[in-house]
Formats: structure tokens, C-alpha cells, sequence
């Protein structure tokens, strides 16, 4: 079992990191309702960190309008963009995240891969439970020995995804806050996960890896989507000697097919609600509802859900966009 930051006496500090590819819809909002009420209920710190490392999918307006909306749903930070744009923006970061896998190259640890591009097109996002997950069999490693280290170019002028190399043996295993003890095989199940595709390493497993480390994120409450890939996020804070920091993987907010909210389920994002003349009171309780902490219909701001926070009064299966919602939101 590794070890895990234990609080103590030391403050919590938590953090919301929207990746700008689309609106804030139901299913985000509920995860930041959680951090934001995980943290400020014990006096916490709170950062918002912008994971605009994504590039084909990043719409230029998302940034600004995830802040918009968090704010309009009543959440605060104690810093973030919008108080500082050079630290809290990954893609103003990229120089820094070059350090760590200059790094990690120096140890042995990555190499350039070159294989399929399906695998390569995934590198930078944040992997998704519906996404495939491949073990990869290990074809690049040893296969290169020199690139260009700016371009991260190879002489055949490929460009690489950076791996890690994965040499350990046995199971992984760490407790997290809902799911409790999670393990996984390193071989059979993680395996030489891919990094970044940036010759700077800016990808999103490797640049969240290390802004956490920076930020002194001691909890990472995020959507169960990430719960598989925690595993190599723990493997990578080991590698670069980073302590690793409680986990909380909520569920996610589902339509009634049990998949994840798509637009055929209806516009669940919140400029639409606020649009339709919702308040920010009605979207909280929906949400709190959904976490078992409120009666259907009752209208809360975030405040008001600091006293009733509580893990272990928390519904652990998926939320369900029920036609009972639907017809509160008129979906
Ligand atoms: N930016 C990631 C996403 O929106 C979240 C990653 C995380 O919380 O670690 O999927």
C-alpha cells in the first residue's frame, strides 16, 4: 500500500482543474460542488487550475466561461486564473513541465514511442473510463536512442508520444476516500502509460502530476473516470519523488441509459439553465439531492450543504438524469 498525504494539523488544499473543451454541464458542477465542499468545510485552500493542455478539442471561450459559471453556481477560490494567469493556466506552463520530463529522461524512465496514432491522439487528454485502455507492449522501448530535444523530433522526423517505462512488478494499491482500496497489476493492467506528445511534456498526465506537487494539492476530488488511471499518476509522483495525495473519485452524473451526459440526453449545461431563468439555488439542490444531502426540489446555496457534507452519508452509485430531473430543468 503507498503512503498517502495525511493531513493532520496541516491545512487541506484542494483543487478544481476544468479542462476548457465544452460548456460546464450537471455532471461537472456536481464534481466542483464536492471539492469545493470537501475543502472549505474544514477551513481548506482552494485552487482552480485551467488544463488547457488539450489542444485539438480547446474552444478559446471555455476558459472564461467555466469560471463564469463556477461563480455563478456560488463556488469561490482562494486563487486562480483569474488572480494569476502565468501560474494557474497549464498551457503558460509548459517550460516547467520540460524540467520533469528532462527529468525523468535523465533517469531512464520515458521514451519516444511511435506506435499507432489512435494511441498518440489520446496522449493529452485526460483518459475517459469509455475510452479503450490499452496496455501497451513495450515495441519503443530501446527502439530509440537519439531526437531532436526541442522539436522532440526523431531523425526520421516522427513525432513521438513520450512513455514511461513501467518496470515494476506486483499490484499497485492505494485508498481512496469512496471506492476504499483500488489496485491494479502493474504489468497486466497499467503497463508503459503514455505521458505527453509536447516535447515540453506538457501533456495532461504529466503537467497535473507535477501542478499538483507545485500547488501542494494534498486532495484530488475528481470524476471516477480517472479512478484506472490513478494508478500511473501514482507510479509518475513516485518517480519524481512527489508524496502522493488523498484521493476521492465521485461518481459520475449518468443519463437513464447509464452512459455519460451527451447533448441526446438534453442540454444539461449550466449557461442553459441559468439562461432558461434557473437559479443558482435550484441547480445546487439538484445536485445535493443527487448526493443524498437535500429533498428533491429544495433550494440551497453551496453554504448551506457545508454542515450537511459527509462521505459517508454520500450516494456512492452514479447519479441518474432521471425524467424526474428532466422535468424540473424542462430537458
Ligand atoms: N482536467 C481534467 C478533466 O476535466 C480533470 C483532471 C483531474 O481532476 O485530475 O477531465
Amino acid at each position: 500500500m503507498i503512503k498517502q498525504v495525511q493531513n493532520g494539523n496541516q491545512p487541506i488544499v484542494g483543487r478544481l482543474a476544468p479542462s476548457p473543451t465544452g460548456a460546464l454541464h450537471l455532471g461537472n458542477a456536481r464534481s466542483f460542488l464536492l471539492a469545493w465542499l470537501s475543502v472549505r468545510s474544514r477551513n481548506g485552500r482552494l485552487i482552480v487550475r485551467m488544463e488547457d493542455l488539450d489542444h485539438p478539442k480547446v474552444k478559446p471561450w471555455a476558459a472564461t466561461a467555466a469560471l463564469d459559471d463556477l461563480r455563478w453556481l456560488g463556488l469561490d477560490w482562494d486563487a486562480g486564473p483569474d488572480t494569476d494567469a502565468s501560474k494557474y493556466i497549464q498551457s503558460n506552463r509548459r517550460a516547467i513541465y520540460g524540467k520533469y520530463l528532462e527529468q525523468l529522461l535523465d533517469k531512464g524512465l520515458v521514451y519516444p514511442c511511435v506506435c499507432s496514432r489512435n494511441e498518440i491522439e489520446n496522449v493529452q487528454s485526460a483518459p475517459h473510463r469509455e475510452d479503450q485502455r490499452l496496455i501497451y507492449n513495450g515495441t519503443c522501448r530501446g527502439r530509440f536512442s537519439n531526437w531532436d530535444s526541442a522539436t522532440a523530433m526523431l531523425p526520421d522526423g516522427r513525432l513521438p508520444v513520450w512513455r514511461f517505462k513501467l518496470e515494476k512488478q506486483g499490484r499497485s494499491c492505494f485508498v481512496d476516500a469512496i471506492r476504499g482500496e483500488c489496485e491494479a497489476d502493474y504489468q497486466a493492467d497499467i503497463g508503459d502509460f503514455a505521458l505527453a506528445r509536447d516535447p515540453l511534456g506538457a501533456g495532461y498526465t504529466l503537467a497535473h502530476v507535477v501542478d499538483d506537487y507545485l500547488m501542494g494539492v494534498t486532495e484530488v476530488l475528481r470524476g471516477d473516470d480517472l479512478l484506472e488511471a490513478t494508478h500511473s499518476h501514482i507510479v509518475l509522483q513516485q518517480a519524481l519523488g512527489f508524496p502522493t495525495p488523498q484521493y476521492v473519485h465521485v461518481p459520475l452524473v449518468v443519463a437513464e441509459d447509464g452512459r455519460r451526459l451527451a447533448k441526446r440526453h438534453g442540454d444539461t449545461r449550466i449557461a442553459m439553465l441559468r439562461e432558461k431563468g434557473f437559479t443558482p439555488p435550484q441547480v445546487i439542490g439538484i445536485l445535493a439531492w443527487w448526493c443524498g444531502w437535500a429533498e428533491f426540489g429544495e433550494e440551497l446555496m453551496p453554504e448551506d450543504l457545508l454542515a450537511r457534507f459527509d462521505l459517508a452519508i454520500f450516494i456512492r452509485e452514479q447519479a441518474v438524469l432521471t425524467p424526474q430531473v428532466k422535468e424540473y430543468f424542462k430537458l
